[in-house]
């Protein structure tokens, strides 16, 4: 394979051959393609595109340049593309595991608005995700679950790729960012995956058409490597649930487990949650849906998720009772009230995701730190009926005291009213199954 020549046919729409795909790869880990090389060739994708065939080559070569786990069990794993207040991750797949089915979750930090999973998890006092392979193996095969960031072993070509990719403008191309995600997903070994795609003002894909080319996409990419898969396409218009930032989103999630959350705005995510913990155990254990839906419910309001998800926080070294005083402890805040009387009809993801970085939530670069505690917490959901004065959402900062006012009049333009009730619409766009 010659570099210039595979990057030259790609540029002119040429399929490229399995063999080039991989050595192009290879060769770009181990050093011996340039980081200019391989970001020619990562335009050319963006620009081209990549068949089935040779998107499905190339996540396989990520996959394998690194370690790839397996496991002697019933294995799925969730993945969400991410959005705004999405803390699903630690309902899911504890409630998963409470169901059967074994969850070795590799997840991420974030250079979000708020923090990734392990950063969220890391709240937790004492909570590592940092394990090291054998760690995660261990607490997955005794708990059932583990949820670990991914260490330098994994898919070591995506983080080198990613990089570039992040400073090329060469994101947002659907074969790119299927074998970015799907090699990571596949080198942690579940054998069920099922996506998340969220669509909307706080996601990665802003439209339905978007969303559901890279739903179709994961999928299709998923079985074409064995796995049996599934996705929903999700509303990401308005945060997810009522907090936004770190410990408050693992303190609902929770709440939720704990059955202790009786707020509209939780309702939503429940059922989701519900809906991607019931395709894993029905797609893992051949189970029709509707019984899955039937156990997951039972195994959510009987405590078996909650106790599973206790279970992998001790077994991770967190420490519970820590983090209840910790999410009960909120240094400064400011109630930013409800300027006139009438029906929430919409709260805008991205300007809640904003307010929540401004006030400390998220980093900006890899290495800044994050304020745990930092975040919103909404008081009312979509459909809700307020009084003028009565408040919309807590704003919180440990760190940024001075930002809490100029942040909450920003976050009000999230927030739009009307005298009538909206229609009441569910979080799931479509289903691709
Ligand atoms: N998330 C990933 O892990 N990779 C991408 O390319 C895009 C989103």
């Amino acid at each position: 394979m010659i570099p210039k020549l595979a990057i030259d046919a790609k540029r002119t729409g040429a399929e490229l051959p399995d063999e080039d795909i991989r050595d192009f790869l290879n060769g770009f880990t181990r050093g011996e393609i340039t980081d200019a090389q391989m970001s020619a060739l990562a335009m050319a994708i963006c620009c081209r595109g990549m068949s089935d065939r040779e998107t499905a080559t190339l996540t396989d070569a990520m996959m394998r340049s690194g370690r790839v786990l397996e496991w002697d069990r019933t294995t799925a794993d969730k993945h969400s593309t991410g959005g705004v207040g999405d803390k699903l991750s630690f309902i899911v797949q504890p409630l998963a595991a409470a169901c059967g089915v074994a969850v070795p979750s590799l997840v991420g930090r974030s250079l979000g608005f708020t923090g990734g999973t392990a950063d969220k998890i890391e709240t937790i006092p004492g909570c590592k995700a940092a394990l090291s392979i054998d760690e995660f193996r261990r607490i997955v095969e005794e708990t059932g679950v583990s949820m670990a960031v991914q260490t330098e072993e994994i898919t070591p070509a995506d983080r080198k790729l990613y990089a570039l990719r992040d400073v090329t403008g060469t994101v947002s191309s659907i074969p790119l960012i299927v074998s970015s995600i799907l090699s990571k997903k596949l080198a942690e070994g579940a054998g069920t995956l099922v996506f998340d795609v969220k669509c909307g003002s706080g996601a990665f894909m802003q439209t339905r058409e978007e969303a559901t080319a890279l739903a179709r996409a994961l999928v299709g990419g998923a079985r074409a490597a064995g796995r049996k898969a599934s996705a929903f396409v999700t509303d990401m218009s308005a945060p997810l649930g009522y907090a936004v930032g770190n410990v408050n989103e693992v303190a609902e999630a929770l709440a939720i487990l704990r059955g202790e959350d009786s707020r509209r705005g939780a309702a939503d995510e429940i059922a989701l949650s519900l809906d991607l913990a019931a395709e894993m155990v029905s797609l893992s254990l051949d189970m029709p849906i509707d019984d899955a839906l039937l156990l997951c419910r039972e195994k959510l309001s009987g405590g078996s998720a909650a106790a599973k998800f206790e279970e992998m926080v001790a077994a991770q070294g967190g420490d519970l009772a820590a983090f209840g005083r910790l999410a009960g402890k909120k240094p400064f805040r400011f109630a930013l009230l409800s300027p006139r009387s009438g029906f929430v009809t919409a709260i805008d993801a991205l300007e809640a995701a904003k307010c929540a970085f401004r006030l400390g939530a998220g980093r900006g670069k890899p290495g800044d730190r994050i304020d745990p505690v930092a975040g919103v917490t909404f008081e009312v959901s979509r459909g809700d009926k307020v009084r003028a004065g009565e408040p919309l959402a807590t704003l919180v900062s440990s760190i940024n005291p001075d930002e809490l006012e100029g942040a909450a009049a920003s976050l009000l333009g999230a927030f739009a009213f009307s005298d009538a009730a909206p229609e009441t619409k569910s979080l799931v766009i479509e289903k691709i199954s």
